[in-house]
């Protein structure tokens, strides 16, 4: 054996050369905790269905076999249009295990959009649940290179819509057997490809390799990330079309723990139904998902007995938000930041030993920062014209990161991805002394007043705090003077109607006068995307015409 790219004189190591590869995830977990089990809610009548990593392991080999007899080749991607569930993740492992893509889409774009998208990866399979029989109907025509469409179910459920090609799961594994052994290749094959959400142009897929996976997967299982261990019972609410459910489908055998899979039911009456029947200690999702659940333990009074830690990321998690969880549920919910090109983990949010005796304020004022790089992610910020600036918790500039499972370019897309071997995150914030990252904002959602920059996320976060609101949102608005200024949109706890004036006097001496939105709105509920996170597109579109107060001709 020679180093490929060694220096002159130097020895090879002598270890074992064992690829890194997703199979072994579900190979180790079907040998060394055979009997922990993953339950799933059935999409079929939102029944219980409980298994272990044993029998999902013999499931999988035989998913494996039937891709080939489908005529699946390695490299191939294999898409599935589905909810978190047992069938989803024999999925994850049957595909890239055999050696194909999985490619994970996300039903709740436009059906357009999720056309495009299976043309742009040139999927050969499609594996959907039955709640999207409706949507293949309409998609299967615009994807004429799809082979074959299989419904995820047994034969009595397989669904009666006008689809082309149509195959049931269930039937295909009936037909195998699972003497099947994964195949060894290199760790830098693709195993699975995700789309952005996209909100400007099309999506860009981002193509996973086994290696990238597993590493992020050790890193994710870290004590100041996740902290999984065999004790635990993880309930991720994070869909598997999203990120590949921030990797929760490969760190939960990785160590042993039980998976608890919501299917469709994503509601608070539902989740912490869930909860207490298994005995989740683990869940995470985005700040709407925690809102859910919130409202539901204080309507009904409920205490989640076993719940006791949980992430929030993929917006900014709002800091009373996190402080009802820890103060009158006891669960402590930690904030995260990622992206889809990052596996998604960036950042995690655990404090170090120097901050024990931090003041609770202080305390507070750490705990609402995205937190720090685990070993893996770098992250520098750089100013207009590119240049480094300093990490002092001060400067803001525009986030840059590279690691071991970034992306590096993407996917069909031929203009490079990087910058200077940095990926560009498109998010602005600060990163202080110690590593931890504060971020301010979207670069698109950013307030560009007068010249200067206002942050979303400190006005939202700041309302959040506020005893009346449920939920907040402040976006740019067209003024004739400023270019922009802000506007706060609320959602109002249910039975409360706090008035603009109050909402807008909450703000001071909390924050720069100037800072200070221009006026308020109320709405029932914002606008969603198809992550689930607030869309400030769609709510931007929506209040294009309002006039703030004093803006004149604006
Ligand atoms: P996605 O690829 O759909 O997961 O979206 C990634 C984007 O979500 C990031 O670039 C951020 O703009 C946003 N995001 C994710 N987590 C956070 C967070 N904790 N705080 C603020 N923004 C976040």
């Amino acid at each position: 054996m020679s180093l490929t790219a060694g220096l002159p004189g130097q020895l090879p190591g002598q270890m074992m050369d064992q690829p890194l590869l997703v199979s072994a995830l579900l190979a180790h977990a079907e040998r060394y905790h055979a009997d922990t089990e993953i339950v799933s809610r059935t999409i079929e009548d939102g029944s219980l269905h409980r298994y272990t990593y044993a029998d999902a392991a013999r499931r999988a080999r035989r998913l494996a076999k039937a891709l080939a007899r489908l005529g699946v080749r390695p490299g191939e991607r294999v898409a599935t249009l589905a909810w978190n569930g047992y069938r989803h993740f024999e999925l994850y492992y049957a595909i890239s295990g055999s050696g194909a893509v999985l490619h994970t889409v996300n039903p709740r774009l436009f059906p357009e959009q999720i056309a495009w998208i299976i043309n742009d990866a040139e999927d050969g399979v499609v594996f959907f649940d039955l709640t999207f029989a409706p949507l293949i109907e309409k998609l299967a025509p615009q994807c004429p290179a799809v082979r074959h469409w299989v419904a995820m179910s047994d034969r009595a459920h397989r669904p009666s819509a006008a689809i082309p090609r149509l195959g049931c799961y269930e039937d295909l594994l009936a037909a195998e057997d699972d003497d099947y052994a994964w195949p060894q290749f290199d760790e830098r094959a693709a195993s699975a490809l995700c789309y952005t959400s996209g909100t400007t142009g099309n999506p860009k897929g981002v193509l996973y390799s086994h290696r990238s996976v597993l590493l992020h997967c050790y890193a994710s299982c870290l004590p100041d990330v996740f902290g999984f261990s065999a004790r635990d019972c993880i309930l991720p609410v994070v869909p598997m079309f999203h990120v590949n459910a921030w990797t929760i489908p490969y760190s939960a055998p990785m160590v042993g723990a039980k998976l608890v899979l919501p299917g469709a039911a994503l509601d608070g009456p539902s989740l912490c139904e869930l909860f207490e029947a298994e005995g989740v200690t683990f869940t995470g999702g985005v700040p709407t998902v925690w809102q859910g659940i919130l409202q539901h333990l204080q309507k009904t009074g409920g205490k989640p007995t076993t719940l006791k830690r949980g992430v929030m990321g993929g917006s900014a998690a709002p800091p009373a938000l996190m402080e009802t969880f820890a103060r009158d549920y006891g669960v402590q919910i930690d904030h995260a930041w990622g992206m889809t090109e990052l596996s998604p983990l960036g950042v995690y949010n655990r404090e170090k030993r120097k901050h024990g005796g931090l003041d609770d304020e202080a305390r507070r004022a750490l705990a609402a920062k995205q937190g720090r790089p685990p070993f893996g992610v770098e992250m520098k910020i750089v100013d207009a014209q590119g240049r480094t600036l300093p990490n002092d918790g001060e400067a803001v500039g525009e986030l840059l990161v590279r690691g071991h499972w970034v992306v590096g370019q993407y996917f069909n897309v031929g203009a490079p991805t990087l910058r200077d071997g940095w990926f560009p995150t498109g998010d602005v914030g600060s990163i202080d002394a110690d590593g931890y990252l504060w971020i301010t904002d979207r670069a698109k959602d950013v307030i560009k007043s007068g010249g200067e920059w206002i942050g979303s996320i400190e006005l939202e976060n700041l309302a959040c705090a506020h005893p009346a609101v449920a939920q907040a949102a402040v976006i740019g608005v067209a003024h004739p003077k400023w270019d922009e200024r802000p506007l706060l949109v609320i959602v109002p706890k249910t039975g409360q109607r706090p008035s603009r004036e109050e909402l807008l006097a909450w703000y001071e001496g909390k924050i720069a006068k100037w800072w200070t939105p221009d006026d308020v709105v109320f709405v029932e509920q914002l606008p969603l995307t198809a992550t689930g996170k607030i869309s400030k597109l769609q709510l931007r579109e929506q209040f294009r015409d309002h006039r703030l107060p004093g803006a004149a001709g604006g």
